[in-house]
């Protein structure tokens, strides 16, 4: 288990105030000015010999993304940092917590990271239902602002960084990175094709990167106990500590920093109590966030929580949002749910994914109350095969993944379902709550 001393977010419970004066006796802001006298190139250097990978659930490694900024940026075509706060992945709310509760590890982690990239100005992109972290976030930022820590000669080092904090209006679709640059254009947000990625061309055609709120918040710890100490946790390809997201069928759900790599049993154990009912009443988990598919209970026991242990089990680590289930769930109608999620949030620009989320989410309705034929699981399944890889965006394989974990794993399920119905027996067919 994690050592107290090793956690990066020591107010994420909130037992703490989140100001400027507590968050500078937490660490906060201690002589940020020595670390940008580092120099960006040794900063983006550290920050990649961390092996810090992406936080908000593709896992690219995040002084690298960083790399590919310009060295030499000009007044007409600055650079750009892009903070992701628009978490909207079900199950996903660790950004929440930092912003709530530590939102300086934030503007400060903003300072080093956009000074490491020769950026102008970070622009934080909060979803619109975070109402009261964006008053938090925005009364943060006027602190740093009052302190001298952003704006004009940020902490005394000479260099000129500007924070904008932009409110999204509900659209989970704004998270996807390009999606949200159209959004701050002033557009609306539409997921782009990709390449170019945002470094070569992202904020209003400038070089942009866009990072997640943890990647962040984390980078100035990195740099002030070393590299080495952050790369002592995890394994090879996966180092750190990272904020775990447990929700659904555990005594105490809760959201923890914990070593990257541990156990899924030692995780659920140490920090949420166990499982409700005891080992034996687990079903399945999905351990990613809603993209990411589920895996049974046998599978994930002894499974390492990382971007390669859950892979091996044919999930993703994605946002380390936990997802547990029990014997009391109905597995077919969760998945029904997630589809239907993403139908709804499906931005209509490419016909795979606007047709697809909805075709696939309909006839998974009709799995759910078993009112289709069982031929119809394999199309299903070949349909998310059409899906996965053919849209612009991520947000296609996202409807398709859960839906092929969910035939892969629990077809006699399905199929029980199908049986029952020709017999009589199950529940009409419902329109998923809006
Ligand atoms: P991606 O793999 O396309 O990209 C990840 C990042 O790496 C991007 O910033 C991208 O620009 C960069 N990148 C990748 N290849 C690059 C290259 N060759 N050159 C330069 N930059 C490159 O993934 P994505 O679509 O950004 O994210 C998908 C993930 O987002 C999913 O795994 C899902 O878990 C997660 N997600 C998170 C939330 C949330 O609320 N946090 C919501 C939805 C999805
Ligand atoms: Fe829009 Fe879906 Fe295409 Fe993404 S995959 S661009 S959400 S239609």
């Amino acid at each position: 288990m994690l050592a107290d001393k090793d956690r990066i977010f020591t107010n994420l419970y909130g037992y703490q105030p989140w100001n400027l004066d507590a968050a500078i006796l937490r660490g906060a802001w201690d002589n940020t000015k020595a670390l940008l006298a580092l120099g960006p190139d040794t900063i983006i250097d550290r920050i990649k010999a961390s092996g810090l990978r992406g936080r908000g659930g593709a896992g690219f490694p995040t002084g690298m993304k960083w790399s590919f900024m310009p060295k030499n940026p000009t007044s007409e075509r600055p650079s750009f940092l892009v903070i992701n706060a628009d978490e909207s992945e079900p199950g996903s709310c660790k950004d929440r917590e930092i912003i709530r509760h530590d939102p300086h590890l934030l503007l400060e982690g903003a300072l080093v990271a956009g000074f490491a990239m020769r950026a102008r100005a970070a622009y934080i992109y909060i979803r619109g239902e975070y109402i009261r972290e964006a008053q938090t976030l925005f009364a943060a930022i006027e602190e740093a602002y009052a302190k001298g820590l952003l704006g004009k000669n940020a902490c005394g080092s000479g260099y000129d960084f500007d924070v904008f904090c932009h409110r999204g209006a509900g659209a989970y679709i704004c998270g996807e990175e390009t999606a949200m640059i159209e959004s701050l254009e002033g557009k609306k947000g539409q997921p782009r094709l990709k390449p170019p990625f945002p470094a070569g061309a992202g904020l209003y055609g400038c070089p942009t990167t866009v990072n997640n709120v943890e990647s962040i918040a984390v980078a100035p710890t990195i740099l002030r106990r070393s590299p080495e100490w952050f790369a002592s946790f995890g394994n090879e390809n996966n180092k750190g500590t990272k904020l775990f997201q447990i929700s659904g069928h555990v005594e105490k759900p809760c959201v923890v920093e914990e070593s990257m790599s541990i156990p899924f049993r030692e995780l659920i154990e140490k920090h949420c109590g166990g499982i409700r009912g005891g080992w034996d009443n687990l079903v399945a988990v999905i351990p990613g966030g809603s993209s990411v598919p589920l895996v049974p209970a046998e599978q994930i026991m002894d499974c390492p929580m990382d971007f390669d242990g859950l892979r091996a089990v044919g999930s993703g680590l994605g946002t380390a949002a936990v997802i547990v289930m029990d014997k009391s769930t109905d597995i077919v109608q969760a998945i029904s749910r997630i589809s239907y999620f993403y139908k709804h949030e499906s931005c209509g620009q490419c016909t795979p994914c606007r047709e697809g989320t909805g075709w696939m989410w309909r006839v998974m309705e009709r799995l759910r109350t078993g009112d289709a034929d069982i031929s119809e699981i394999d199309t299903l399944y070949n349909v998310t095969k059409q899906v996965e890889g053919h849209t612009i965006c991520a947000l296609g394989d996202a409807a398709a993944w859960p839906i092929q974990g969910l035939i892969k794993h629990f077809r006699p399920e399905i199929e029980r379902r199908i049986v029952e119905k020709q017999g009589g027996g199950l529940a009409p067919m419902q329109e998923a709550a809006e």
